[in-house]
């Protein structure tokens, strides 16, 4: 009888199992040479999180980790972040905190603590300009496809501004807890917790002792190194063009932060006016004729330029420049320089350039042309 199996014995084939073998073995050192190939690539990965795009592009691997261990390492970093601090996922404290009653303690993650206590501290200097309880008035003020439906009225004007306030956010230090002192306030880290996330995966790149990389989310990006390896050449980043679809100053950087913020991303018209996503809180008013961008570059933290580009949107360039020399000897600010574009006669540009050098000293604002900006493409 024939045997009726999906794999037949034969019997006396002790060559074919040989040329089998043989040809499996080929086929393993080939499949395991072109794997290390390929592991040994550079990595430049382009994915959506944080409501926005992010890139993580690191050329080398290191002696433990090819090029794409270490990127997924840094990419899961940066979801970390995201699943901690979205303002929806099931997991995040930032829901959990704005699901919970007004005065009940809700205990967050080490992680989340950091964050909330920097935005508290940026909310403190910048005199309420920066404020991580901007939720309720982001929430009056939403826009679908750049077009806010209705103003909102006075009463839910004065109703929304009343349940946004750093100051009636309080905290525990011992337990990381917080509590919402006002029912329907939303803490809402969005102008922060991107540079953070940046950070974070710098920081394991840092750890794992890559030489060279560059990572961005929605735009704040920190590098570390120069791009090719020690030796090679700086990255390179693209200031935009606040009203066209184009790079207006390639600048080069080697190891520090960059973040941008304004209202070329994200607007709204009305009443032929353009207006921002970024709010006032001391007026509740989603900010309009305010800088087009600020780009803000700092040598060390992405999430301190992302805080201070957020927070001089809002100051503006005379408040913002006070702001600056205030904390000019002071920890965040060294090294920081700020470029401020503000939108002319027909769209022309208007650059306003202030710094902070490594000693201290503030420069004061200057109008500076913007052409010639940068490096030569
Ligand atoms: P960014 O793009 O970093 O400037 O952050 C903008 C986001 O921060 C907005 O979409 C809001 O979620 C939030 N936000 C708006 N206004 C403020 C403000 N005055 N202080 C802190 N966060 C704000
Ligand atoms: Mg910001």
């Amino acid at each position: 009888m024939p045997e009726s199996s999906a794999f037949p014995r034969r019997a006396g084939n002790g060559g074919s199992v040989f040329l089998l073998a043989l040809l499996a073995g080929l086929a393993a050192y080939f499949l395991v040479v072109r794997w290390f190939g390929a592991d040994d690539d550079p990595v430049d990965r382009g994915f959506q999180v944080m409501n926005t795009h992010a890139r993580v592009v690191v050329p080398e691997g290191t002696s433990e980790f090819p090029p794409s261990k270490l990127a997924d390492m840094a990419v899961a970093a940066i979801r970390e972040v995201d699943r901690l601090m979205s303002p929806f996922g099931e997991e995040s404290d930032v829901r959990r905190l704005n699901a919970a009653e007004a005065g009940e303690w809700v205990e967050v993650s080490p992680e989340t603590w950091t964050v909330v206590m920097d935005a508290l501290r940026w909310h403190r200097l910048s005199g309420g300009a920066f404020d991580p309880t901007i939720g309720p008035l982001k929430r009056l003020f939403r826009f679908d496809g750049g077009e806010l439906r209705a103003w909102p009225d006075e009463t839910a004007l004065a109703e929304a501004r009343s349940k946004v306030g750093a100051q009636k956010l309080r905290f525990e230090r011992e337990g990381m807890r917080l509590i919402r002192e006002r029912p329907g306030m939303l803490l809402d880290l969005g102008a922060i917790a991107k540079g953070y996330a940046v950070d974070r995966a710098i920081e394991v790149l840092l750890r794992e002792n890559v030489a060279s990389a560059l990572v961005e989310v929605g735009g704040e990006i920190r590098t570390i190194g120069m791009k090719g390896g020690p030796g090679g050449r700086p990255w390179r980043t693209g200031v935009r063009d606040p009203r066209k679809d184009d790079v207006l100053a390639v600048m080069e950087m080697s190891g520090g932060a960059v973040a941008t913020s304004g209202d070329y991303e994200s607007f709204f018209l009305f009443d032929g006016k353009r207006y921002q996503h970024i709010i006032d809180p001391r007026t509740g008013m989603p900010l309009t004729g305010a800088a087009a961008s600020v780009t803000v570059r700092h040598p060390t933290s992405c999430m301190a330029a992302d805080a201070l580009a957020t927070t001089l949107v809002v100051l503006g360039p005379d408040a913002g420049a006070e702001f600056l020399r205030g904390q000019a000897l002071g920890l965040f600010s060294e090294g920081v320089e700020v470029d401020m574009l503000f939108l002319g006669e027909g769209d022309s540009l208007k650059r306003i350039f202030m710094s902070v050098d490594r000693e201290g000293n503030f420069s004061s604002p200057k109008e500076t042309p913007v052409e010639g900006w940068g490096v030569a493409g």
